[in-house]
């Protein structure tokens, strides 16, 4: 078998001859064909690694869709643009098309539910039960990239191909979900139909979600139905089950390419908080009021921001402002109220929480003029402050299903081989995706490759074609894995919908 690999016969010859040498390997006729194929639990490691996607087919899917909402120029190649196609735009419906046709032409069924996700099925043998996901998003950001979301999607479709191009027989069927707006830049909620299928955000929140601008009467409803993509089916995993759902993903992250890794096994999502801090003082002149008679919120509100880096770097957490707003906004006037977000992430709840609280009893300390870790050094002591603090979001830590991270690990170890712990890394994902609202239902994990300097959300996000090409590679061999994992009577396996 290990001659497999290196043959440059195509590899559709190889299994049928290599089925056809041993005996003890079953062979049935595949539904949709005369052909004969090879089932997925029949084969072996070395079948495994020789089951290859196809690199150009797949940058040839990523590019070709990339004709509907292409975005901002960066470079002087065709391919080198931008996307700006916005969840339930006409150029995501033509994108959505195309998902479909393909997904069709390929012999999967097509379900498309009330939020507009589209599940395209390719049969297996046990087609009463929940299939193997792959799932991802096709929306984009107003101004992003031609990877994040459109490379899950289109890998997915890629492993599609590979495994009927090759005649490989799942035990289950394995399904590709392009998700709604998971963006959320149209609609302000990301993830949001991840979410109504998980039950965790109601159907009508999502549908009355109106478009974000001024004038617009738009809203999620509206636009399915417009587009026609609001489907019959209910948004909800009782009525789609999935076996498992698999992501691959661009990192959005300097972290594998400043280590030279090719792939992330992401074990999770980290947890993060959002919180409203309302800093008052008192409006005075700038030129007449001398320093110490000041209660300057936006001086105090500084000294906050500050002080939540100080807090992130010590507790190896993440702490950011991303709105500042101050009044009553004058040049010539000390701004008497200010309010700013932050944001507060890290691995664990129990850090986010840690973080929480030292922000609940430091930010007063500050604004009533205390010398916290030496914050007020240099400064001229005013008049005190008061501050308000707002706890606007939640979002607990995700831990992925260890089995699914289980099954990326090995096939990353499959497919990059013998250096391949050199190549590959646990790693947590620091931005949310629709894999977090999967895993509250079935058992989930994600595949992370780099993006050029970390870049995303940004119209020259860029993915090596060789790197696309390896996670889209682990995704296929992790779907296939999972497949024969699925049916090892040591597991009860949960054929129903899979609760965590
Ligand atoms: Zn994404």
């Amino acid at each position: 078998m290990a001659s497999v690999a290196r043959s440059i016969r195509p590899w559709t010859t190889c299994l049928r001859q290599q089925a056809s040498r041993r005996p003890h390997t079953s062979i049935r006729s595949f539904t949709r064909s005369a052909t004969w194929q090879l089932h997925s639990k029949e084969m072996d490691e070395d079948m495994l690694s020789s089951l290859k996607v196809n690199q150009s087919r797949l940058m040839e899917d990523i590019h070709y869709t990339c004709q509907w909402g292409t975005g901002q120029r960066w470079g002087d190649k065709p391919t080198e643009t931008g996307m700006s196609r916005l969840a339930l735009s006409d150029a995501d419906k033509e994108a959505r098309d195309w998902f479909v046709e393909t997904t069709k032409a390929l012999g999967c069924h097509i379900t498309v539910d009330s939020m507009g996700n589209i599940f395209a099925v390719r049969p297996g043998l046990r087609n009463d039960k929940p299939p193997t996901f792959i799932g991802s998003h096709l929306d984009t950001q107003p101004s992003g990239g031609r990877y994040d979301g459109i490379l899950g999607v289109t890998a997915g479709v890629e492993v599609l191909r590979t495994l009927a191009d090759n005649w490989v027989e799942t035990e289950y069927p394995v399904g590709v979900v392009n998700w709604t707006n998971e963006e959320g830049a149209r609609f302000p909620m990301s993830m949001v139909s991840s979410g109504v299928w998980a039950g965790s955000i109601p159907l009508e929140t999502a549908h009355n979600l109106r478009e974000v601008g001024p004038n617009s009467t738009a809203t999620m409803a509206s636009e399915l139905a417009r587009i026609g993509y609001l489907g019959g089916v209910p948004a909800s995993h009782s009525h789609i089950p999935m076996g498992a759902h698999f992501e691959l993903h661009i990192e959005q992250g300097p972290l594998l390419e400043m280590s030279n890794k090719k792939i992330g096994v992401v074990t999770g999502v980290q947890a993060y908080k959002w919180l409203t801090v309302t800093v008052k003082g008192r409006d005075t002149h700038t030129g007449t009021t001398d320093l110490k008679s000041r209660a300057d919120a936006l001086l105090a509100a500084s000294k906050m921001i500050l002080h939540s880096h100080r807090l992130a770097s010590a507790h190896s957490a993440l702490a950011s402002t991303g709105i500042l707003n101050l009044k009553p906004g004058s040049t010539n006037t000390v701004p008497g109220e200010v309010t700013f977000s932050l944001d507060i992430r890290a691995k664990s709840d129990d850090t986010v929480a840690k973080m929480k609280e030292l922000v609940l009893s430091d930010f007063p300390a500050i604004a009533a003029g205390e010398n916290i870790n030496g914050i007020q050094d240099d400064c001229t002591p005013g008049l005190p402050c008061t501050v308000d603090i707002v706890e606007d979001f939640d979002s607990p830590a995700t831990n992925f299903h260890p089995d699914c991270i289980s099954v990326v690990a090995q096939a990353a170890h499959s497919v990059l081989g013998r250096d391949s712990h050199n190549l590959m890394m646990e790693m947590t994902s620091g931005a949310g995706h629709d894999s977090v609202y999967a895993s509250k239902r079935c058992p989930t994990s994600m595949i992370f490759v780099p993006c050029r300097e970390g870049v995303s959300h940004n119209p020259a996000e860029f993915c090596k074609e060789e790197d696309c090409a390896l996670g889209a590679q682990v995704l296929l061999q992790s779907v296939v894995r999972f497949d024969r994992l699925r049916d090892m009577d040591r597991r009860s396996w949960r054929q129903e919908p899979y609760h965590l």
